[in-house]
């Protein structure tokens, strides 16, 4: 829908944007008002292109789109019905809830195979550790791909799934071929098209499915769908959202919280919506009150760093870690409040 600087366009300006439609397949279709006259592109209007070239007119105001841009990630699109199951567990039909340590540490694998079974006695359906870690400092310990082994004896351990991040195109196949279940995509890689590429083309034909985590920079809710949509359109849709936080930081917190974005999200698309209420809030006091927050606002699940002794954990881990038992009563919580949730519904 094309809305005019003026109260109605000039015949001149009328057949310049015919002319620009009129090369992409749509046609213009005048819808006459009383003071106002608005224009509505009669076709597939997704075109970026001639959505650009209208926007470069001066007498334009605005172009509003009718059509989602989301081909694969929209509501209302053919995969609108396509469900996303890990371990034995469906998204949006059960909780479900990621936990473990930011970072592995290789020199210390006790810590993490202690806190794999405290994450598995505390309920959760997915254990997380880090292995390659993005640091905003060079000279932190920057993860080592020795931990890949000890992640999979956690696994073999316990049983349950593993997701880690990938940073960069070589982590991939190294991830895939050891079995990981859920390759997450961190908050710094969420705008890295080429990575989202990557992802979508290597995960093809798996059963591997994607965390893909909100950029601190992401403000339009669409950004983050259209970063989904990259790693959809390349091949794999087993995509779940995770809001993290975001910047600016809200006094106190290590980000602003974002959990509210959640309600948003399921208007437009259909992806699992899983909060990280740890990166959100930063402060292991604060985790469990962002975590039912999310829940209340309709998350399907959780993504939580724990520890079983935060203080001898490395990366985020002696800051946003909870203990075991916080970990515990967190989860049980947030099941309670979720099936009131879906009982109401
Ligand atoms: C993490 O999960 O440990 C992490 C680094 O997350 P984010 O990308 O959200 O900062
Ligand atoms: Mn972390």
């Amino acid at each position: 829908m094309i809305l005019p600087k003026s109260n109605r366009l000039a015949d001149s300006q009328l057949a310049e944007i015919a002319a620009i439609v009129t090369e992409f397949g749509c046609k213009i279709q005048p819808i006459i008002g009383a003071v106002r006259t608005i224009y509505a592109i009669v076709g597939d209007e997704r075109d970026e292109l001639m959505i650009n070239r209208l926007e470069g007119l001066d007498y334009i105001d605005r172009i509003d789109r009718i059509q989602s841009p989301f081909k694969l990630m929209d509501k209302r699109s053919d995969l609108a019905t396509h469900r996303i199951t890990i371990g034995g567990v469906t998204l949006g039909e059960q909780f479900f809830v990621i936990a473990g340590a930011c970072t592995i540490d290789p020199k210390n694998p006790n810590y993490f195979y202690e806190t794999a079974a405290a994450v598995k006695e505390a309920g959760a359906n997915m254990l997380r550790g880090g292995v390659w870690k993005p640091r905003t400092n060079p000279y932190t310990f920057q993860g080592d791909v020795k931990s890949m082994d000890i992640l999979l004896e956690a696994s073999h351990r316990t049983g349950l799934p593993v997701d880690t991040e990938v940073m960069e195109e070589a982590h991939i196949p190294v991830a895939l071929n050891a079995g990981v279940a859920c390759l997450q995509v961190g908050a710094r890689n969420a705008l890295n098209y080429s990575l989202l590429r990557a992802i979508g083309r290597a995960v093809d034909k798996r059963e591997t499915c994607v965390l893909l985590k909100r950029s601190i920079h992401m403000g339009p809710i669409n950004e983050f769908i259209s970063a989904a949509e990259y790693i959809a359109a390349f091949g794999n849709p087993n995509i779940i959202l995770c809001p993290r936080g975001t910047a600016p930081t809200l006094d106190g917190y290590r980000n602003h919280p974002d959990e509210s974005v959640t309600p948003l999200l399921k208007e437009k698309t259909w992806a699992p919506v899983v909060v990280d209420p740890s990166h959100s809030v930063g402060k292991a006091a604060y985790v469990p009150a962002c975590a039912l927050a999310a829940v209340a606002y309709g998350a399907d699940g959780l993504c939580i760093e724990a520890h079983v002794s935060p203080n001898h954990g490395i990366g985020d881990d002696p800051k946003q870690a909870l203990t075991p038992e916080v970990l515990a009563t967190t989860i049980k919580q947030a099941r309670q409040l979720w099936a009131l949730r879906r009982a109401a519904m």
